[in-house]
């Protein structure tokens, strides 16, 4: 019986002399990896050889596992053509892909995930290049949450104890999903380098984006908030994902 799903390739490769092998982030499937058969044909059933960062609709016959799906045809959705034709854009959207791969597993239907994965793409192929960082923020913040890798932002994850607010600091320990308070943060196991004390107004924007689930357009935020509360979930990715992100050695490119 042949599916449908909307999906995103976050792996191509050569398969023969016309084939393709692809791995895609699914909306229905999780990660979905199929053949690709006469891709690289002048004339094919994909329009055109699999890319990465594009969404399709595709029509697959499911096999058992181990063993490749059998992509039967797809559709370009959208093909996020601003993502090719800016640095910035593409450095983005390279990260995205990248955690998509690392955290993606078969069967594992993330619908949520995949619609927030699809929506900051779109961000960062049209929106202005002054709001890419906060939109970046936004994924990595609520991909955590959806992961249920993010615990406490308002509160120490281990013992519950609110934060404060105001202009108060807290730690930000990755291994403990989130902001710990001081006492829990002398007892709980630290990430190598140690918890981050992330200033008052950096808590203030980890919660005010983890509330959003779509942020409206923004440029008001200040570059170091951004910087600060960015290095914080670089510390969860790498916790999440045990390896740091290869494209981070690009990020000075974008904050
Ligand atoms: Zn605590």
């Amino acid at each position: 019986m042949k599916l449908r799903t909307l999906a995103i390739p976050i792996r191509c490769v050569d398969y023969s002399n016309t084939s393709q092998i692809v791995s895609m982030f699914s909306r229905e499937e999780g990660l979905l990896e199929g053949i690709a058969k006469g891709a690289h044909r002048p004339k094919n059933s994909f329009q055109g050889p699999f890319d990465l960062a594009v969404v399709y609709d595709v029509s697959y016959l499911k096999r058992g596992t181990p063993g490749l799906s059998i992509l039967a045809e797809a559709e370009v959705v959208d093909g996020w053509r601003g993502i090719r034709t800016c640095w910035m854009r593409h450095i983005l959207a390279s990260q995205l892909v990248e955690f998509l791969r690392g955290v993606s597993l078969p069967a594992d239907r993330t619908p949520k995930l995949f619609d927030l994965a699809a929506r900051t793409l779109t961000h960062f192929s049209g929106a202005s290049l002054d709001s890419l960082p906060w939109y970046m923020l936004h994924f990595e913040i609520r991909a955590l949450h959806l992961l249920g890798f993010l615990g406490g932002v308002d509160s120490c994850a281990v013992c519950g104890l609110p934060w404060p607010g105001g202009r108060r600091s807290a730690y930000y320990n990755s291994l403990a999903g989130g902001l710990v308070c001081r006492g829990c943060n002398h007892e709980a196991d630290t990430p190598p380098g140690g918890a981050i004390t992330l200033p008052g107004s950096g808590v203030r924007l980890l919660k005010d984006l983890s509330e959003m689930p779509a942020p409206p357009e923004s440029n008001g935020v200040e570059k170091k908030n951004l910087r600060q509360v960015h290095t914080c979930l670089v510390h969860s990715f790498t916790t999440v994902l045990e390896r740091p992100l290869k494209m981070l050695r690009y990020q000075a490119s974008w904050l």
